[in-house]
């Protein structure tokens, strides 16, 4: 039996557009708050980037403020081994593998494919958007992982990891360790502030007013907050159906300021939406000054070149472990 900081950790961030404040809530802080206890892994995505073109210098500089943006928010590479993608390429192979195992029928139902490829009909659908759920399968399995942190929006595909690991081991005998998803209860799904139906996405255009990027200007951020959609109930009231735009702002308080839903409910019980945002926009004005002043420190692409290869080289004896496992086991080797 494994005692716990011999347990693995992983979880990955795509370096398309800048990382908001769904990113932080719902991954990146889970992540930091628990990278002592854990032997931990985060990547940047770089390969799932590519499920859509991207102009190539857009995307260059996205990893590097990504990277630059991880360390801002506390991951620590000398506890955690941070590394690119695309540098371990185990990982495209251990995802071509994977595809291989997977029935179209399973691919064509995850909700995140089924959302995505509505919104591109006109230009046709990327095959990148289809298929991209399992090269995440290859990403979870290559370092035994334990726990996948991760918003609401990724579950599904932790559950596919799942369900191609065990199919696989009952076939080929014991290969993959089986993940377990880890869902913050609090703020895992961050919905657009304008729009508090939709998740709040990085995709996102940039004057986006629903969409808080962790590199917005104080004020432009504190304006987004103050003009979030609300409702007429004027009561704060954590009620997802009816009240989502306020369900929303509590989530994001409560999970800032590390207190329940029913605290903020309490304390904000006689008190109107003016007071309750601007409450909201201070906190998360604090935070985002706090990071972005963390950033300049970061964004040096000297020291994250050396962090990164430093990564891949130690990702890389783990992931190669596993490729060649799990080719023994297909027969190829
Ligand atoms: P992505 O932005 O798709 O690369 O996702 C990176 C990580 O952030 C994944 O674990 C997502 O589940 C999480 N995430 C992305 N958007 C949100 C959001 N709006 N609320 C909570 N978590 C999110």
């Amino acid at each position: 039996m494994k005692n716990k900081l011999n347990k693995v950790m992983l979880t990955g961030v795509r370096p398309s557009g800048n990382l908001t404040l769904g990113n932080y809530l719902g991954a990146i802080s889970n992540f930091v708050e628990k990278q002592n206890q854990y032997k931990s892994y985060i990547f940047i995505a770089d390969l799932h980037a590519i499920t859509s073109p991207k102009e190539p210098e857009t995307l260059k500089k996205s990893i590097y403020d990504c990277i630059a943006m991880y360390l801002a928010c506390g991951i620590n590479p000398n506890k955690t081994i941070v590394f690119k993608q695309s540098d371990v390429l185990e990982h495209g192979e251990l995802g071509f593998i994977m595809t291989f195992q997977t029935k179209i029928g399973q691919l064509k139902r995850m909700t995140q494919f089924k959302l995505k490829s509505e919104k591109c009909q006109k230009d046709g659908v990327d095959t990148g958007l289809f298929v991209y759920p399992t090269l995440m399968v290859g990403d979870i399995l290559l370092y035994n992982t334990n726990i996948v942190p991760v918003g609401l929006d990724q579950q599904q595909h932790v559950e596919l990891t799942r369900d191609l690991a065990e199919k696989f081991n009952k076939r080929y005998g014991e290969t993959f360790v089986m993940p377990d998803v880890f869902i913050s209860p609090i703020a895992n799904k961050i919905l657009n502030l304008q729009n508090p139906l939709e998740k709040m996405n990085k995709s996102d255009n940039s004057d986006n007013k629903g969409t808080i990027f962790l590199m917005d200007n104080i004020d432009i951020a504190r304006k987004k907050i103050m003009s979030a959609q609300t409702d007429s109930y004027n009561t704060i009231r954590y009620d997802e159906e009816n009240q989502p735009g306020i369900s929303n702002l509590i989530s994001i308080l409560a999970k800032i300021t590390k207190t329940s839903i029913q605290e903020i409910e309490e304390k904000y019980k006689n008190i109107g939406y003016g007071q309750f945002k601007k409450d909201v926009a201070d906190k998360v004005c604090e935070l985002l000054t706090n990071l972005q002043n963390n950033y300049k420190k970061y964004n040096n692409p000297r020291l994250l070149n050396k962090i990164l290869k430093k990564g891949a080289k130690k990702a890389k004896i783990t992931a190669s472990l596993t490729l060649n496992k799990t080719k023994k086991a297909l027969g190829l080797i």
